[in-house]
C-alpha cells in the first residue's frame, strides 16, 4: 500500500466520478477501465479494445438469449453548442438530427428484442441532450418506444435536460409520454460561473425551467451543478446551494469539475491558464456536504443527494453491478462477460443499423476480477458501503484504512468516513 495517499486530496476527478454515466461515454482513450463524466457524474468506460466487423456478430449471443435486462440507456448527441470541459461524444447542429437517426434508434431496440426480453424497470436518455430534439421528434421517437417496450414494471423514466431546451408545450408533452423524472443541467445560477463554463442558457432562464417543469408536474426532479468551476468563490458556491435547495428539487448531484483529456479545458489547464487547487476543491466538497446535510438531503453517493426516497434508481443499478444495455453511438453495454460500446459517429451509427447491422465497435471482456474491482469502486462511493467481505483480498489496506478512519464498519459492511469521502480516490485506488 502506498503510504503516500495521505497527501493526495479530494479531488474531482476522483475515482468519485467512475460510473454513472454507464452508457454514457467518452471520447477520450485514456487507459483506464473506467472514469466519471465531469458534469453527469455518470460512469464512462473509456478504453475499448477495436473489434473487427465480423466479430460483431457475436454480440447478442445465443447463449444469453432472453435474459432479462432491466435497465436501458439511449444516446442522444445533440447539444445546441459544445460545452469546452465536455468529453461526451456529442454533435452541435442539426446534420444528423433527423427522422433517420431516431428510426436507427427504434430500429436497435427491435434488434435486441430479438435477443432479449426488454421489460425496463428503469429507462433512461442521456446524451448531449435529449431536449434538443424537436417536440414531434420526441414523440416519435417516445411513442416508438412505448410500442416496442413492455413497460409494465416501468419505475422511473428519465429525460436529462437543459434549460435553454424546455419550454412549457415540450414538458407537458414528456410528462404526458410518461417521462417521469427530470435531470436538469443547471451547473451554476451564477452568471459569471456559467459564462466561465460556456453554457447556452443564464441563471435566469434556469430558474424559469425548473418553475416549467413543476408546474408540468416533474416532482422527481434532479438539478446537477459543478463546483470548483474557475474563479468560483466559495461564498458563490454557497449561493448556489442556498438557491438550489429553496427550489426543493427531489435530488441534487454536485460534481467537482473535471479536466478530460481533448477538451479545450485540459488544454487551458496543461497551458497554465487555469490552476487547480485541492484545498479549495476539498473545501467547496464539504460546504456541499453540510449545507445539503442541512437542507435535509441524504448524501448517499459522493456525488449525489437525495430526498428520502428519490435515489436514482438507474444510476444505483450501475453501481450496484446490474446488467443493462446502451442505445444510440457511442453508447456502453454490460452484459454477462462483455461489456461493448456503439460507434461513435451518429452518421455511421445511423447508416449502420439501418442496412441490418450493429453499431458495435468496440468490446472489453468482463471477468470476476475486473466486475469485482468496478463493484468496490462504486460500492464505496454509496453511503451504505459495501460487504466487508468484498474486500477481503484487500486486507492489509483495509485494516490501514480503518486504522486512520478513513473507512469504518457498519455492520457487516464498510463504509467510508466522512473524511474517507475526502479521500475517496486514493482509498478506492487502492483496490482498482
Ligand atoms: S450540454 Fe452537456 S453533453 Fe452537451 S456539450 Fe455541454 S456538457 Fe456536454
Amino acid at each position: 500500500m502506498n503510504r503516500d495517499w495521505n497527501r493526495r486530496r479530494f479531488r474531482s476527478k476522483c475515482l468519485g466520478r467512475l460510473m454513472s454515466c454507464v452508457g454514457k461515454n467518452t471520447k477520450s482513450q485514456t487507459p483506464r477501465f473506467f472514469q466519471w463524466h465531469p458534469n453527469s457524474g455518470r460512469p464512462c468506460f473509456p478504453y475499448l479494445p477495436c473489434l473487427r466487423p465480423c466479430l460483431l456478430s457475436t454480440v447478442f449471443l445465443p447463449g444469453i438469449t432472453m435474459q432479462s435486462i432491466e435497465h436501458l440507456y439511449f444516446h442522444i448527441p445533440f447539444c445546441p453548442k459544445l460545452c469546452p470541459y465536455c468529453c461526451f461524444y456529442v454533435e452541435e447542429g442539426s446534420k444528423n438530427k433527423n427522422k433517420a437517426f431516431l428510426d436507427a434508434l427504434l430500429s436497435e431496440v427491435e434488434r435486441a428484442a430479438d435477443s432479449y426480453t426488454l421489460r425496463p424497470k428503469t429507462l433512461y436518455f442521456g446524451g448531449g441532450t435529449p431536449t434538443a430534439l424537436l417536440s414531434g421528434q420526441l414523440e416519435y421517437l417516445l411513442s416508438g418506444l412505448r410500442d416496442r417496450l413492455i413497460l409494465d414494471d416501468l419505475q422511473e423514466w428519465t429525460m436529462e435536460a437543459n434549460p435553454a431546451t424546455v419550454r412549457a408545450e415540450k414538458a407537458q408533452l414528456l410528462s404526458d409520454i410518461g417521462i417521469n423524472r427530470i435531470s436538469l443541467g443547471v451547473q451554476s445560477w451564477n452568471e459569471s460561473s456559467l459564462k466561465t463554463l460556456g453554457r447556452v442558457h443564464t441563471g435566469t432562464q434556469a430558474l424559469k425551467t425548473v418553475e416549467i417543469l413543476q408546474n408540468a408536474g416533474f416532482a422527481a426532479l434532479n438539478i446537477d451543478l459543478m463546483f470548483s468551476v474557475p474563479g468560483q468563490t466559495l461564498q458563490e458556491w454557497e449561493q448556489d446551494l442556498a438557491t438550489t435547495i429553496a427550489l426543493n428539487p427531489s435530488h441534487i448531484s454536485a460534481y467537482c469539475l473535471t479536466y478530460e483529456e481533448d477538451t479545450d479545458y485540459f488544454r487551458k489547464l496543461t497551458g497554465g491558464q487555469f490552476v487547480q487547487n485541492e484545498e479549495h476543491d476539498a473545501r467547496l466538497f464539504e460546504l456541499t456536504m453540510d449545507r445539503l446535510g442541512e437542507g435535509g438531503y441524504r448524501h448517499y453517493e459522493i456525488s449525489n443527494h437525495c430526498r428520502p426516497g428519490c435515489e436514482s434508481r438507474h444510476n444505483q443499478a450501475y453501481w450496484e453491478g446490474k446488467h443493462f444495455l446502451g442505445f444510440g453511438p457511442s453508447a456502453f453495454s454490460t452484459l454477462p462477460g462483455v461489456r461493448l460500446q456503439n460507434v461513435c459517429d451518429t452518421a455511421q451509427y445511423t447508416q449502420r443499423i439501418l442496412a441490418g447491422g450493429d453499431a458495435v465497435s468496440s468490446r472489453e471482456p468482463l471477468d470476476d476480477l475486473l466486475r469485482l474491482k468496478e463493484r468496490i469502486a462504486f460500492g464505496l462511493r454509496m453511503d451504505e458501503g459495501l460487504e466487508a467481505q468484498l474486500l477481503l483480498p484487500w486486507a492489509e489496506a483495509t485494516n490501514e484504512f480503518e486504522r486512520i478512519g478513513l473507512l469504518e464498519k457498519s455492520g457487516s459492511r464498510l463504509r467510508l468516513t466522512r473524511r474517507g469521502r475526502m479521500l475517496a480516490d486514493s482509498v478506492a485506488e487502492a483496490y482498482v
